[in-house]
């Protein structure tokens, strides 16, 4: 096929400790994935399947490089997650056999416009532009599963500036890992190079130019992104 324009370049998350990189089709990210953190947002956690909801490809920001402070927001929330990465897909994918599809993790911040956010939600418009706008989504190297085993009990958390804002542990994670995986692949059907933000914990606030954000997962290469 002869392009009219040059094609975009595909989006790929370096791999950690090696010259090669995972080449990223999609992003989901799970929304309220933590008890504490859907109360915070002000929602019961108790009675909600999971729901979903997508940031471009290109919106990744990779190999430790700044994320600048976006446009059209006053109020940019850190939200820390672990990122699963799909090296199989698959659709009405049985709960049992969804850890077959992973290819790794990755530690990974959904940055959130949450004033546009909150708008959209009041008005019940998509999140779209307050989730999926220009480098909003900071990742560090991934690591493959074979390198890591399956990561079910690990420790997540962020500083920034050196402050412990975010801690808690994927146990608490209303949907575990393959749950999710299931229910999206009930949804659409996964591809290899699919990415998967599994949620953020309690503590989501605001961050400005200059912090330095500090994100870790037991077992993971830790992430560090400054905004600018
Ligand atoms: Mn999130």
């Amino acid at each position: 096929m002869r392009y009219v324009i040059d094609p975009p370049v595909q989006a790929a998350v370096p791999v950690a400790g090696t010259d090669a990189a995972f080449p990223v089709r999609r992003v989901y990210c799970v929304g309220r994935n933590y008890a504490a953190h859907a109360r915070e947002m002000g929602h019961d956690p108790d009675r909600e399947p999971p729901f979903f909801f997508m940031k471009p490809a290109d919106a990744l920001v990779v190999g430790g490089a700044d994320m600048p402070y976006p446009v059209a927001t006053a109020d940019l929330h850190h939200e820390i997650e672990m990122v699963v990465a799909l090296g199989k897909g698959g659709r009405d994918v049985p709960v049992e056999s969804a850890n077959d599809l992973i290819w790794g993790y990755g530690v990974g911040l959904d940055m959130t416009r949450r004033d546009i956010q909150g708008e959209a939600k009041k008005l019940g418009r998509p999140w779209d532009m307050g989730k999926g706008f220009d480098k909003s989504a900071p990742i560090a190297a991934l690591r493959p599963v074979t390198a890591t085993g399956l990561i079910e009990n690990a420790a997540i958390w962020l500083d920034v500036n050196g402050v412990r804002r975010q801690a808690s542990t994927l146990k608490a994670l209303i949907w575990s890992v393959p749950e999710t995986i299931s229910y999206l692949s009930g949804l659409v059907e996964l591809h290899p190079g699919d990415l998967i933000l599994t949620g953020t914990p309690e503590g989501v606030a605001a961050v400005g130019r200059g912090d330095v954000l500090h994100g870790h997962v037991d077992g993971l290469t830790d992430l560090e992104v400054r905004i600018v």
